[in-house]
């Protein structure tokens, strides 16, 4: 009986609840938190850049979250197994803490895990917004949970639910369409990143289902596509109306999903920065629409609440977690944070309660996705990493992300399907073998990169002569002169022209022009011989002047990694299908133009999408 009565004690004074995984969610959490001290609980709210964390960082600051900002990989190439193990040394040091809270890696999977090489890289959204297949979106969600998982990573800073209301605004791609409606829609990609909110869910819980998933995290809230000229972190000028019925909606449905997390917008609405805005991220979604997951600053966004030359960085603190910011994405400088916001809680300028909420929100996401029972990742799922099943949805995506805006000059005479079996026919362009350019930004750096280096991938060039009959020569010059064209008799040609890659403010422009030497291209050639014109862009671009020239123009945005949907489609074994999903204008001082305002006259308007149908036998 004594041995009994001892055994019953130590099981008593070590069982501790909150690690019980039988213990309903709230008890765990109460628990926990009934634990931690002011440090462990600013440690939490903390998420600093992998560059500046070491395990011993994670353990001496409880940190709460690490994240990989734009492109910052552990080596050039790294495989799955060199992730799963970078997060897991630092996962290990945050598990040594007294009370082995585990840590949550974040990173920027926007279209696939774009910044890890050979990972499926899908097409951006403003050529998944074309598609209108919110079930293919949702699969791509899938497949890029297994693509982040496989090396190690729980949390994706997506998806980008913007309404770009201008293209000039560098992120534009980044948005499924100037239509919150087809925004809407795409917010099926949540439940393929998290999985299904099972039906008995209350509103506004995160949910992440398992081990194969990861926590999403919809952004930027709100109001980032609506700034004046697109110009990046700027100010959105609209009443409230405007604001709710335009860039709102998404985050209704995100909600509605389960979205895990939800990170504040670097603009301003009306003059008022969103990182300071109270009214809308406590009282609107945190209070009105009962969202019950955590609110993650932009990098280092509450440090821009006050901008040089009259910064104050505790005032930028205060306004930023007392607005409701419950992660703070430091990155760098988490020493100062940590020491500003301790101070302030201490001299009650920052409300303990505040604090508590903030963490209870991301205890809540940590314990929903089973982070505390199952804290380190495995390799179980490396060979996800760029698997031929994703590669084929992803090639799926980009036949159905195409947009067929001109096809011959007459209706008789179509330019496209173009035959396979042919002579000689011309791949031309600076866009035609250039899977950076395909793949756009935030895809291995930040910025992008040129060349067919950065990761596995078809180029468009590739993709032409996988297609195409073996007896068909196929020759390719990046930018022939026109008696180059004229001398070779080809029988037609396939240019392709666009953008560089770019992101966020390095891509705000005014002039929205193809890169040089993309127009006398597209004129040596196309004055020469019957020629497609394939625009790689992230947004629409100034084409007019030269749709005259060109016989049938593609819209083939930011296609990824599988160029080979491009030639599926060019050369009929599927037809176009895709309808504009944004408004495309005649020129750039009709900016903004958007379907529904009174002086729309677009080039193309939205919705339009040429079709074909697939040529069998061809
Ligand atoms: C961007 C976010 C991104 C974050 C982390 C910021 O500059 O605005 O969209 O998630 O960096 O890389």
């Amino acid at each position: 009986f004594l041995l009994l009565c001892f055994l019953a004690a130590v099981t008593e004074a070590t069982y501790i609840k909150y690690k019980d995984p039988k213990q309903p969610l709230g008890a765990r959490i109460r628990d926990l938190m009934s634990r931690m001290t002011l440090a462990e609980k600013i440690g939490q709210m903390t998420q600093i850049e992998r560059a500046v964390a070491t395990p011993d960082v994670m353990k001496q600051f409880f940190i709460g979250s690490v994240l990989s900002g734009g492109g910052s990989v552990p080596a050039p190439k790294a495989t799955a197994e060199t992730w799963v193990n970078m997060v897991n040394g630092l996962q290990k040091g945050a598990l040594s803490t007294r009370l082995g809270i585990p840590m949550i890696y974040g990173i920027d999977a926007v279209h696939g895990h774009n910044n890890v090489y050979k990972a499926t890289i899908f097409p951006h959204n403003v050529g998944l917004g074309v598609t209108r297949d919110p079930a293919l979106v949702k699969k791509i969600g899938d497949a890029t949970a297994l693509e982040v998982r496989a090396t190690g990573i729980p949390y994706v800073f997506a998806p980008c639910i913007a309404v770009c209301r201008d293209p000039r605004w560098g992120r534009c791609y980044e948005s499924y369409s100037e239509d919150h409606k087809i925004v809407q829609a795409m917010t099926e990609i949540i439940p393929g990143l998290q999985g299904d909110l099972p039906a008995n869910s209350k509103k506004g819980v995160p949910f992440v289902a398992g081990k194969k998933k990861v926590a999403a995290c919809a952004k930027h809230y709100v109001g980032d596509g609506g700034t004046t000229k697109g110009i990046n972190e700027n100010n959105t000028v609209i009443n409230l109306n405007g604001l709710l019925s335009i860039h709102m909606p998404a985050y209704y449905n995100s909600i509605s999903k389960g979205v895990a997390t939800v990170m504040v917008s670097y603009s301003s609405w009306n003059g008022k920065k969103m990182h300071a805005n109270h009214e809308l991220v406590t009282g609107f979604l945190k209070n009105k629409l009962k969202f019950r997951g955590f609110v993650i600053s932009d990098w280092e966004g509450i440090d821009r609440i006050t901008a040089p030359p009259h910064a104050n960085y505790s005032y930028s603190v205060q306004a930023g977690v007392s607005a409701g910011i419950d992660m703070v994405m430091v990155p760098n400088n988490y020493k100062e944070f940590i020491d500003d916001l301790t101070d302030q809680v201490k001299k009650n300028i920052i409300p303990m309660s505040r604090i508590d909420d903030a963490v209870k929100r991301i205890l809540r996401v940590k314990f929903v996705m089973g982070l505390f029972d199952s804290p380190l990742a495995d390799t179980s799922l490396v060979n996800e990493l760029g698997s031929q099943e994703h590669r084929q949805l992803a090639r799926e995506a980009v036949r159905k992300s195409l947009v067929l805006l001109k096809n011959g000059e007459a209706a008789d005479k179509p330019l496209v399907p173009l035959p396979k079996k042919a002579s000689k026919i011309l791949v031309a362009g600076s866009h035609a073998d250039n899977l950076g350019y395909q793949c756009g930004g935030w895809t291995i750096t930040w910025q992008g990169l040129g060349g067919n280096d950065l990761t596995a991938g078809t180029t468009i060039l590739h993709a032409v002569s996988n297609t195409v009959d073996p007896t068909t020569q196929v020759v390719f010059n990046e930018n022939p002169d026109a008696n180059f064209v004229k001398s070779n008799k080809f029988s037609h040609a396939i240019v392709v022209v666009g953008e560089q890659p770019y992101a966020e403010t390095y891509g705000d422009s005014l002039n929205l022009t193809i890169s040089e030497p993309g127009l006398s291209t597209i004129t040596n050639v196309c004055g020469a011989v019957k020629c497609v014109v394939v625009v790689i862009s992230g947004r629409p671009v100034v084409i007019q002047p030269y749709l005259a020239q060109i016989d049938a123009l593609v819209a083939a945005w930011l296609p990824g990694t599988e160029g080979q949907g491009v030639a599926d489609v060019l050369f009929g074994d599927y037809g176009f299908t895709g309808k504009l999903a944004r408004t495309w204008f005649k020129t750039v001082d009709q900016l903004p133009m958007n379907l529904g305002d009174p002086h729309y006259d677009p080039l193309f308007p939205f919705g339009f999408g040429l079709t074909t149908k697939p040529t069998k036998g061809n």
